[in-house]
């Protein structure tokens, strides 16, 4: 059965009242106030009492008036002319100023001689527009008023009845891709066969949802996806709903929270009501972690919103029909945090991982995306597939963006080879930037970064060098970069110690060199630090404690269960731990410096090209490194 979805643009939310009404509301309201001030009609007007002006008259000083109704407006004669100038009627006479007056109500029958003995312009204007424009004044602010309230009273009932802002808060802010904007198949997702085939149930019941029930199977409730970010959960999510030609309602566990207590929990029911209403549908709720937390756990108190939200999806999963068929789909980046009753048969029983993508899916997703942009035909995908391991799907679309925009900026009509390194080199190791350092720093630097490139080229289980560099990238003065030889799954206790001398090397270049080290050594102290926890505490590669875990992930989890969780080992493991550390690191620190003291010479010639080229690629480094030799003594110990 195939169910059309809801021919609604999305988003679904209604789009904000048109801002120009309030403009113009503004604007006609301004220009009457300014109206009203007189200060467009008479800037400049002068006021005069009746006797005042009278006086004028006499003193022949008035050039023209005009009457309508009872009030007087005129002009006062140019002085140049001399005092009694303007004898002849028949010129125009010069004016300079405007005055007005009201007349008195009693009829004055002084007026009008005294006007004609001083030759004094007479105009007199018809009172019947003066009504006119008297009774609109008097209504047109009634019909302001009025109908401001109407627009006011009007949006606030739009608002109640869902839009947005503070009266449409109990109203879910789901996004509804209709058919036609998911379109999005199995094939615009590349990699992840497995959870495609594990999606496979989920879509054929979405299909046929009257095959399943006849045969009384109890439909298939919930899908948690699970997977570091940009690996493409919305996507699968998207795609599932896409094949199954069934709506998909989106919106992202952060949306559940908001301000107001209660307002999760209607978000909740209203979208879960839509979804419903249009079944056969998908609902994808991303960043679940957000309400899906454990509860009763939390720093300040109860967390009341995010478990009444989290309640509200339990008893929604809990209460569907086996009529309705309605899928959630969920992601999250942190299912260790999450709350295992979310996980419960009838809930999120059906579980997804998703990886990082290989080396092949990378090619696959690198493929896809290159798709949309124009590039050269002679590209070896495999190549820069190899060169990006532990990007993410979105990462590789990032860098085919980026490469798309580099290739704008320089001008040229398609994406090459060069570009894409370029723009791989841009995400990989840091902007370049520009950085005056003076010969003896940029000296250091050049040996610092030589020394990590021939320890990788020497230690037998270390990736190989690919890259090196002395032109500052990010916060870096320069950079090193190995490349794996292939994806790996897990990780050898030998090529991680090995790792470990090549992160060391740097510090043991300088310290050969120039007898002394720097700062520049700091973050590599730090990852080697950190990586040699993990190995004493976590994998068990060390010789007093033995395979136990001993890990305290200090992880940057402000609400998760983490923080409750209290060192389980003594001072004693503590203290034993911390003296594991120390010894592996000093030991790779020697081995690091063994290594470079036996090819002193083809350290100075790295570091001298170093120095010349600035960047070194695979070829280059291998052209200067070719003779250098593990020391005996070293390779006897490994
Ligand atoms: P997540 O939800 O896991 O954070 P997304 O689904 O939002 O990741 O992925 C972001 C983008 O990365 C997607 O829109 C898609 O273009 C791209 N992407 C990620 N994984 C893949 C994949 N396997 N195949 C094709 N594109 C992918």
């Amino acid at each position: 059965m195939k169910q059309q979805g809801p021919q609604m643009p999305q988003p679904t939310t209604k789009s904000s009242q048109p801002e120009w009404m309030n403009l113009l509301l503004f604007l006609t309201v301004s220009l009457l106030i300014l109206y009203w001030f007189n200060v467009l009609t008479a800037p400049e007007i002068k006021v005069l009492p009746y006797s005042e002006f009278k006086q004028e008259v006499q003193q022949d000083r008035v050039a023209k008036v005009s009457l309508r109704g009872d009030e007087l407006t005129g002009e006062f004669k140019a002085p140049a002319g001399g005092g009694k100038a303007g004898g002849d009627k028949q010129a125009q006479p010069e004016t300079t100023g405007r005055f007005k007056t009201v007349l008195p109500s009693m009829a004055d029958p002084e007026l009008l001689p005294l006007l004609e003995k001083n030759n004094v312009i007479i105009k007199a204007e018809s009172t019947s527009v003066s009504w006119w424009l008297q009774l609109l004044a008097g209504i047109v602010p009634w019909l302001l008023i009025f109908g401001f309230f109407y627009f006011i009273s009007r949006r606030m009932q739009e608002r109640l009845a869902g839009g947005p802002g503070i009266f449409g808060v109990g109203k879910s802010k789901a996004r509804l891709y209709s058919e036609a904007d998911t379109r999005l198949t199995f094939d615009d997702v590349a990699g992840l066969e497995n959870a495609k085939a594990d999606l496979r149930d989920i879509i054929a019941f979405l299909r046929e949802p009257g095959r399943f029930r006849d045969l009384g199977a109890v439909p298939p409730r919930g899908m948690l996806m699970m997977g570091p970010p940009g690996t493409g959960k919305t996507l699968l999510a998207r795609a599932t709903a896409g094949e199954a030609q069934v709506p998909f309602f989106s919106i992202s566990g952060s949306e559940f929270v908001e301000m107001f207590v209660g307002v999760g929990a209607a978000r909740v029911r209203d979208l879960f009501e839509n979804a419903k209403k249009s079944a056969p549908a998908i609902i994808f709720i991303d960043e679940i972690d957000a309400v899906g937390r454990s509860r009763g756990i939390g720093l300040g108190g109860g967390n009341d919103e995010r478990e009444q939200t989290l309640n509200q999806i339990l008893s929604l999963m809990d209460g569907f029909s086996p009529e309705e068929s309605v899928v959630v789909m969920a992601a999250t980046n942190r299912p260790d945090v999450l709350d295992p009753a979310l996980l419960r048969p009838g809930r999120f029983d059906r579980k997804l991982v998703l990886q990082l993508p290989d080396r092949k899916a990378r090619e696959d997703i690198i493929k896809i995306h290159a798709g949309h942009i124009r590039h050269s035909d002679n590209i070896d995908w495999n190549a820069l597939a190899r060169r990006t391991a532990g990007f993410s799907g979105a990462d590789l679309k990032n860098l085919i963006n980026e490469a798309a925009l580099l290739a704008g900026r320089e001008e040229k009509k398609e994406v090459d080879t060069e570009t894409l390194e370029l723009a791989r080199d841009k995400i990989v190791l840091g902007t370049e930037r520009t950085l005056l350092l003076n010969e003896e720093q940029k000296k250091i630097v050049a040996y610092h970064e030589a020394g990590h490139t021939l320890a990788a080229w020497l230690m037998p289980h270390a990736d190989p060098p690919e890259k090196v560099t002395i032109i500052p990238r990010g916060r870096a003065l320069g950079v090193t970069e190995q490349m794996p030889r292939d994806d790996q799954y897990s990780l050898q206790e030998s090529y991680l110690k090995d790792r470990l001398v090549v992160m060391l090397a740097g510090r043991s270049s300088e310290e050969l060199v120039f007898g002394e080290t720097s700062s520049g050594a700091e973050s590599d102290i730090e990852q080697a630090t950190r990586l040699a926890r993990k190995m004493v505490s976590s994998w068990g590669m060390n010789s007093k404690l033995g395979a136990a875990n001993f890990s305290t992930e200090e992880d940057q989890v402000f609400l998760g269960k983490e923080i409750a969780q209290p060192r389980n080992f003594s001072e004693h493991t503590a203290q034993l731990i911390d003296d594991e550390i120390r010894e592996l690191l000093s030991r790779q620190q020697e081995i690091s410096g063994r290594v470079l003291k036996a090819n002193r010479q083809y350290l100075d010639s790295l570091a001298q090209a170093l120095l010349n080229e600035e960047t070194l690629g695979r070829e280059a480094i291998k052209a200067v490194l070719q003779e250098a030799k593990m020391p005996e003594s070293v390779a006897a110990a490994a």
